[in-house]
């Protein structure tokens, strides 16, 4: 890796004392302000496997059912999202590698949404479940039924 780079990561390391899971947007954000030749990516990572060149089947699937989806995007026991800085020739400067497992050779899969499908807009404000475009917000007209009634009996 280029020194500037590996010294901005070092630095922004030890600036944020360590504590890198969950500020990979912001870090590769502000990588790629101070160095505006490298651009922000948000995909997934996966463990490298040594026999496999294809990692679809663990990633979401734009034909996935709902259900699946929402495991797929679940944070606790989903895919890994991630985001990383790349240059022109796509070559990765993730700042917060540090928050991964030390040793374990990760394989990094920009987001494609007619590969991957739809993002998460949130979890529906009833039921907590992910939810996803199109969408008002909530899952269904069961779900926003329930919670309108929920809200006019609080608002009485
Ligand atoms: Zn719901």
């Amino acid at each position: 890796m280029e020194s500037k780079y590996a010294e901005w990561i070092k630095e922004y390391v030890e600036r944020s004392q360590g504590r890198l899971r969950g500020s990979c947007g912001s870090a590769a954000e502000e990588m790629s302000v101070r160095f505006p030749e490298l651009h922000m990516v948000r995909g997934f990572v996966v463990p490298a496997d040594p026999t496999r060149t294809d990692y679809s089947d663990e990633l979401p699937t734009v034909e996935m059912e709902l259900e699946s989806r929402r495991l797929a995007w679940d944070n606790e026991c989903g895919v890994t999202q991630h985001f990383w800085c790349e240059d022109t020739d796509g070559t990765k400067y993730d700042p917060t590698v540090g928050q991964f497992r030390e040793g374990i050779a990760l394989v990094y899969i920009e987001y494609d949404p007619l590969k991957h499908g739809p993002t998460p807009l949130g979890k529906c404000p009833d039921c907590g479940e992910l939810v996803f475009p199109p969408s008002d917000g909530f899952c269904d007209a069961t779900c926003r039924t329930l919670f309108t009634k929920y809200m006019d009996g609080i608002n009485v």
